[in-house]
Protein backbone atom coordinates (compact mmCIF):
# COMPACT_ATOMS: atom_id res chain seq x y z
CA UNK A 1 0.00 0.00 0.00
CA UNK A 2 2.70 2.37 -1.02
CA UNK A 3 -0.30 4.56 -2.80
CA UNK A 4 -1.32 5.19 1.01
CA UNK A 5 1.94 6.49 2.03
CA UNK A 6 1.79 8.52 -0.76
CA UNK A 7 -0.95 10.30 -0.17
CA UNK A 8 -0.60 10.96 3.27
CA UNK A 9 2.69 12.43 2.31
CA UNK A 10 1.12 14.55 -0.65
CA UNK A 11 -0.77 16.07 2.18
CA UNK A 12 2.14 17.12 4.54
CA UNK A 13 1.36 13.90 6.94
CA UNK A 14 3.46 11.09 8.20
CA UNK A 15 2.93 7.53 6.10
CA UNK A 16 2.55 5.94 9.36
CA UNK A 17 -0.45 8.81 10.75
CA UNK A 18 -2.93 6.76 8.47
CA UNK A 19 -3.46 2.64 9.74
CA UNK A 20 -4.35 0.80 6.90
CA UNK A 21 -7.38 -2.00 7.85
CA UNK A 22 -7.52 -4.90 5.86
CA UNK A 23 -11.36 -5.73 5.55
CA UNK A 24 -10.99 -9.41 5.17
CA UNK A 25 -14.90 -10.02 4.88
CA UNK A 26 -15.75 -12.89 2.97
CA UNK A 27 -12.32 -13.26 2.12
CA UNK A 28 -11.02 -17.03 1.55
CA UNK A 29 -8.39 -18.65 4.01
CA UNK A 30 -5.43 -18.56 2.03
CA UNK A 31 -5.30 -14.74 0.82
CA UNK A 32 -6.21 -13.80 5.00
CA UNK A 33 -2.65 -16.17 5.60
CA UNK A 34 -1.15 -14.71 3.12
CA UNK A 35 -1.60 -11.18 4.17
CA UNK A 36 -0.78 -11.97 7.64
CA UNK A 37 2.70 -13.00 5.94
CA UNK A 38 3.09 -9.58 5.15
CA UNK A 39 2.91 -8.29 8.36
CA UNK A 40 -0.47 -6.99 8.63
CA UNK A 41 -1.83 -6.98 11.73
CA UNK A 42 -5.15 -4.52 11.93
CA UNK A 43 -8.06 -6.37 10.09
CA UNK A 44 -11.60 -5.12 9.76
CA UNK A 45 -14.65 -7.74 9.57
CA UNK A 46 -18.29 -6.74 9.26
CA UNK A 47 -20.33 -9.50 10.50
CA UNK A 48 -19.45 -10.67 14.39
CA UNK A 49 -20.25 -14.30 13.74
CA UNK A 50 -18.25 -14.56 10.27
CA UNK A 51 -15.69 -12.91 12.22
CA UNK A 52 -15.50 -15.87 15.25
CA UNK A 53 -14.96 -18.35 12.58
CA UNK A 54 -12.35 -16.36 10.93
CA UNK A 55 -10.12 -14.99 13.86
CA UNK A 56 -10.71 -17.03 16.71
CA UNK A 57 -8.19 -19.45 16.35
CA UNK A 58 -5.39 -17.05 14.52
CA UNK A 59 -6.10 -14.70 17.39
CA UNK A 60 -4.10 -17.13 19.22
CA UNK A 61 -1.18 -17.37 17.15
CA UNK A 62 -1.28 -13.58 16.52
CA UNK A 63 -0.83 -12.20 20.11
CA UNK A 64 -0.29 -8.62 17.88
CA UNK A 65 -3.45 -8.77 15.96
CA UNK A 66 -5.71 -5.79 15.88
CA UNK A 67 -10.07 -6.75 15.02
CA UNK A 68 -12.18 -4.60 14.28
CA UNK A 69 -16.09 -4.35 13.68
CA UNK A 70 -17.15 -2.33 10.96
CA UNK A 71 -20.45 -3.48 10.14
CA UNK A 72 -23.84 -2.60 11.48
CA UNK A 73 -23.86 -4.20 15.22
CA UNK A 74 -27.53 -6.21 17.12
CA UNK A 75 -27.89 -5.14 20.82
CA UNK A 76 -28.13 -9.27 21.58
CA UNK A 77 -24.33 -9.32 20.06
CA UNK A 78 -23.05 -6.83 21.66
CA UNK A 79 -21.46 -9.44 24.23
CA UNK A 80 -19.92 -11.46 21.67
CA UNK A 81 -18.49 -8.43 19.79
CA UNK A 82 -17.14 -7.07 23.43
CA UNK A 83 -15.48 -10.00 23.90
CA UNK A 84 -13.66 -10.61 19.85
CA UNK A 85 -13.49 -7.15 18.62
CA UNK A 86 -10.58 -4.70 19.66
CA UNK A 87 -12.19 -1.80 18.22
CA UNK A 88 -15.92 -1.32 17.62
CA UNK A 89 -16.47 1.68 14.57
CA UNK A 90 -20.32 1.17 14.83
CA UNK A 91 -21.74 2.53 17.81
CA UNK A 92 -24.75 4.53 16.37
CA UNK A 93 -27.71 4.61 19.20
CA UNK A 94 -28.58 4.84 22.90
CA UNK A 95 -29.70 1.08 23.41
CA UNK A 96 -26.42 0.01 21.64
CA UNK A 97 -24.64 1.76 24.05
CA UNK A 98 -26.41 0.75 27.13
CA UNK A 99 -25.66 -3.09 26.07
CA UNK A 100 -21.69 -2.17 25.18
CA UNK A 101 -21.72 -0.61 28.28
CA UNK A 102 -22.96 -3.19 30.32
CA UNK A 103 -20.64 -6.07 28.43
CA UNK A 104 -17.68 -4.13 28.89
CA UNK A 105 -18.42 -4.35 32.77
CA UNK A 106 -19.29 -8.09 32.77
CA UNK A 107 -16.28 -9.31 30.35
CA UNK A 108 -13.77 -6.68 32.30
CA UNK A 109 -12.88 -5.73 28.48
CA UNK A 110 -13.02 -2.25 26.83
CA UNK A 111 -12.91 -2.44 23.12
CA UNK A 112 -12.44 1.23 21.41
CA UNK A 113 -15.02 2.83 20.15
CA UNK A 114 -16.08 5.05 17.27
CA UNK A 115 -19.33 6.72 16.49
CA UNK A 116 -20.92 6.03 13.14
CA UNK A 117 -22.17 9.15 11.00
CA UNK A 118 -24.33 8.64 8.66
CA UNK A 119 -23.68 11.61 6.61
CA UNK A 120 -25.26 11.38 3.69
CA UNK A 121 -28.50 10.86 5.54
CA UNK A 122 -29.47 7.47 3.76
CA UNK A 123 -32.40 5.72 5.24
CA UNK A 124 -30.78 2.50 4.83
CA UNK A 125 -27.68 3.44 6.19
CA UNK A 126 -26.99 3.12 10.01
CA UNK A 127 -25.13 5.81 11.74
CA UNK A 128 -26.08 9.25 13.45
CA UNK A 129 -27.34 12.15 11.56
CA UNK A 130 -24.78 14.45 11.26
CA UNK A 131 -26.62 17.15 13.63
CA UNK A 132 -27.49 14.33 16.25
CA UNK A 133 -23.74 13.72 16.12
CA UNK A 134 -22.49 15.50 19.17
CA UNK A 135 -25.23 15.18 21.43
CA UNK A 136 -24.85 11.55 20.66
CA UNK A 137 -21.24 11.45 21.60
CA UNK A 138 -21.97 13.18 24.74
CA UNK A 139 -24.59 10.91 25.73
CA UNK A 140 -22.29 8.19 25.29
CA UNK A 141 -19.59 9.94 27.08
CA UNK A 142 -21.84 11.43 30.11
CA UNK A 143 -24.82 8.49 30.23
CA UNK A 144 -23.04 5.52 29.70
CA UNK A 145 -19.71 6.22 30.66
CA UNK A 146 -17.94 5.12 27.30
CA UNK A 147 -14.97 6.59 26.06
CA UNK A 148 -15.24 7.65 22.08
CA UNK A 149 -12.07 7.32 20.58
CA UNK A 150 -13.41 8.64 17.06
CA UNK A 151 -15.84 8.84 14.34
CA UNK A 152 -16.42 6.37 10.89
CA UNK A 153 -18.31 6.90 7.57
CA UNK A 154 -19.84 5.43 4.85
CA UNK A 155 -20.36 7.93 2.29
CA UNK A 156 -23.72 7.77 -0.37
CA UNK A 157 -21.72 5.86 -3.34
CA UNK A 158 -23.32 8.04 -5.96
CA UNK A 159 -22.17 11.57 -3.92
CA UNK A 160 -18.39 13.34 -3.75
CA UNK A 161 -16.69 11.86 -0.86
CA UNK A 162 -15.02 14.56 -0.57
CA UNK A 163 -17.72 16.41 1.20
CA UNK A 164 -18.78 13.57 3.79
CA UNK A 165 -14.71 13.12 4.58
CA UNK A 166 -14.84 16.91 4.85
CA UNK A 167 -18.23 16.86 7.18
CA UNK A 168 -16.72 13.74 9.48
CA UNK A 169 -13.54 15.54 9.68
CA UNK A 170 -15.68 19.15 11.00
CA UNK A 171 -17.80 16.88 13.41
CA UNK A 172 -15.03 14.94 14.67
CA UNK A 173 -13.39 18.70 15.67
CA UNK A 174 -16.01 20.27 17.09
CA UNK A 175 -16.71 16.72 19.40
CA UNK A 176 -13.00 17.26 20.57
CA UNK A 177 -12.36 13.88 18.75
CA UNK A 178 -9.06 13.41 16.53
CA UNK A 179 -9.90 10.26 15.23
CA UNK A 180 -11.14 9.41 11.76
CA UNK A 181 -12.29 6.21 10.16
CA UNK A 182 -12.85 6.51 6.44
CA UNK A 183 -12.02 5.62 2.66
CA UNK A 184 -12.20 2.16 1.08
CA UNK A 185 -11.26 0.83 -1.64
CA UNK A 186 -12.12 3.50 -4.11
CA UNK A 187 -11.52 6.62 -2.40
CA UNK A 188 -8.62 5.54 0.31
CA UNK A 189 -5.90 7.76 -1.01
CA UNK A 190 -8.77 11.12 -1.29
CA UNK A 191 -9.38 9.93 1.83
CA UNK A 192 -6.17 10.01 3.68
CA UNK A 193 -5.52 13.45 2.28
CA UNK A 194 -8.41 14.51 3.79
CA UNK A 195 -7.05 13.74 7.23
CA UNK A 196 -8.08 9.87 7.60
CA UNK A 197 -6.29 8.32 10.52
CA UNK A 198 -7.70 4.52 9.14
CA UNK A 199 -8.64 3.46 6.12
CA UNK A 200 -10.75 0.54 5.40
CA UNK A 201 -9.23 -1.13 2.44
CA UNK A 202 -10.94 -4.63 1.28
CA UNK A 203 -11.12 -5.41 -2.62
CA UNK A 204 -7.87 -3.41 -3.49
CA UNK A 205 -5.72 -5.13 -1.45
CA UNK A 206 -6.97 -8.65 -1.04
CA UNK A 207 -8.82 -8.74 -4.61
CA UNK A 208 -12.71 -9.18 -5.32
CA UNK A 209 -14.78 -11.38 -2.60
CA UNK A 210 -15.20 -14.16 -4.25
CA UNK A 211 -18.70 -14.28 -3.42
CA UNK A 212 -20.43 -11.25 -3.04
CA UNK A 213 -23.74 -11.34 -1.16
C1 LIG B 1 -16.69 -3.99 2.90
C2 LIG B 1 -16.40 -2.75 3.64
C3 LIG B 1 -15.24 -2.01 3.35
C4 LIG B 1 -14.24 -2.38 2.28
O1 LIG B 1 -14.80 -2.27 1.02
P1 LIG B 1 -13.86 -2.31 -0.30
O2 LIG B 1 -14.63 -1.52 -1.28
O3 LIG B 1 -13.72 -3.75 -0.65
O4 LIG B 1 -12.58 -1.69 0.06
C5 LIG B 1 -15.00 -0.86 4.10
N1 LIG B 1 -15.85 -0.47 5.07
C6 LIG B 1 -16.97 -1.16 5.37
C7 LIG B 1 -17.84 -0.65 6.45
C8 LIG B 1 -17.28 -2.31 4.67
O5 LIG B 1 -18.41 -2.99 4.96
Amino acid sequence: MSRLADAAKQAGRSPDSVQLVAISKKQPDERIDAMLATGQRVFGENRVQEAQGRWAERRNQYSDLELRLVGPLQTNKAEDAVALFDVIETLDRDKLAAHLAKAMDKLGRRPRLYVQVNTGEEAQKAGVTPAETLSFVDRCRREFGLQIEGLMCIPPVEEPAALHFALLARLADEAGLNKLSMGMSADYELAARLGATSVRVGSALFGARPNPA
